[in-house]
């Protein structure tokens, strides 16, 4: 029986084919690949301005710098996230205020936010969890109302839609990620686009230790920035995916189609919101009812390992790190992404999966659970 991983990417003859020639091509950094990587990315975003990143974290870091954000300052977001979300703000210097997630989306609760909002706060990051957009014109809605920045980070929803616009082609500061997990990779690498073209020379010089070159080629420094540059071998990887990502983004949906139809609900897990025209469905996830188990979550995802398939688990919550329990936040505090943070799991889902894999990892977890639920 083959062992289904819960995610793999996709990658062509052709995209390989491309990297072997950047390989003998002789130039391996930022070059001619980047540039159109970044062009095709311009043009799906609906001809915003994109500066491509080593991955989606360096994007949020840049983000937070190009709006300035010091320290004392305060950003809200999700406790339900990859940790570099909370962690690019404490590296800025600023308080990262958590505010719970709504239990059905797992998004951040919008809802609760004006609640969290002080003088000093600046932004909201709004995390896109499993592909499944925030709703967006609540969210700019709110910031207008409060004048905040927003920073989305949609490391997980490139490919993914807010009532037919493209996630990106729109609003504030957009990060994307093209981590190798992604629905869009180029092994490790990322995105920013800008909401105003005149940023992109700022984002250029924090991407790359603040140099600006003049014309007659001289140099001059005036800010410290980072090493964030794309290879071209990774931004050739992004350009042989590109074309593909309207079919894996459908047969992501697809599979996520089949398992609303043969997941077992009489089990008692909590599905995901099926949402099927806005998501890239990165992840379909569930949460085990842990309370009527007799058996951890560690316990089922070794059972299904035993049955041949792999299980994620994104996230614990960010503020029960020792990191940010030494910031002052505790467990309680944010009781439904801690329900959620416990109980959920990530079942396979990538675009080369078939919809019988789909049937093996339903009737796996309908066998391993109905052994140990009470
Ligand atoms: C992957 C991810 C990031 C970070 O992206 P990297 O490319 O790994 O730096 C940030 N936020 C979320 C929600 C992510 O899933």
């Amino acid at each position: 029986m083959e062992f289904i991983p819960f995610t793999r990417p996709t990658i062509d003859e052709a995209t390989i084919a491309a990297v072997s020639d950047v390989l003998r091509s002789g130039w391996l950094t930022s070059g001619p690949k980047v540039q159109a990587f970044e062009a095709q990315l311009s043009a799906m975003m609906d001809g915003r301005t994109v500066r491509s990143l080593n991955s989606g974290t360096a994007a949020l870091e840049i983000a937070l710098d190009l709006i300035g954000i010091q320290a004392g300052d305060e950003i809200i977001t999700t406790p339900l996230s990859w940790v570099a979300t909370a962690n690019v703000i404490v590296l800025a210097g600023a308080k990262p205020v958590f505010v719970d997630i709504d239990p059905v989306t797992r998004n951040i609760d919008l809802a609760q936010i004006s609640a969290a909002i002080t003088p000093r706060t600046r932004a909201i990051i709004a995390v896109d969890l499993a592909g499944l957009p925030v709703d967006r014109d609540a969210l700019y809605a709110l910031a207008q109302q409060h004048q905040l920045r927003v920073i989305e980070d949609a490391a997980q929803s490139f490919g993914a839609s807010w009532n037919g616009r493209a996630i990106g082609s729109f609003g504030d500061l957009v990060c994307f990620s093209f981590h190798a997990n992604k629905n869009l990779t180029t092994g490790e690498g990322g995105c920013l686009v800008l909401p105003d073209p005149a940023l992109a020379p700022l984002c250029e010089k924090l991407r790359l230790q603040g140099v600006v070159r003049a014309a007659d080629g001289t140099m001059e420094v005036d800010v410290a920035g980072g090493k964030f540059n794309l290879t071209d071998i990774a931004a050739v990887i992004g350009l042989g995916q590109l074309p593909h990502l309207t079919e894996f983004t459908e047969s992501r949906r697809a599979l996520a189609r089949h398992y609303f139809e043969k997941f077992d609900r009489a089990l008692g897990c909590e599905l995901p919101v099926a949402d099927l025209a806005n998501s890239n469905w990165h992840m379909f996830q569930v949460v085990l009812p842990l309370d009527n188990m007799s058996i951890s979550r560690g316990e089922f995802i070794a059972r299904m390992k035993a049955q041949g398939i792999a299980i994620g688990v994104h996230y614990p919550p960010i503020h029960l790190f020792q990191l940010y329990r030494g910031l002052g936040y505790q467990a309680g505090q944010f009781p439904h992404a801690e329900h959620v943070g416990a109980g959920i799991v990530t079942l396979p889902l990538f675009p080369t999966m078939t919809t019988a894999d789909v049937d093996r990892v339903c009737a796996s977890i309908s066998t391993v659970l109905t052994e140990v639920l009470s």
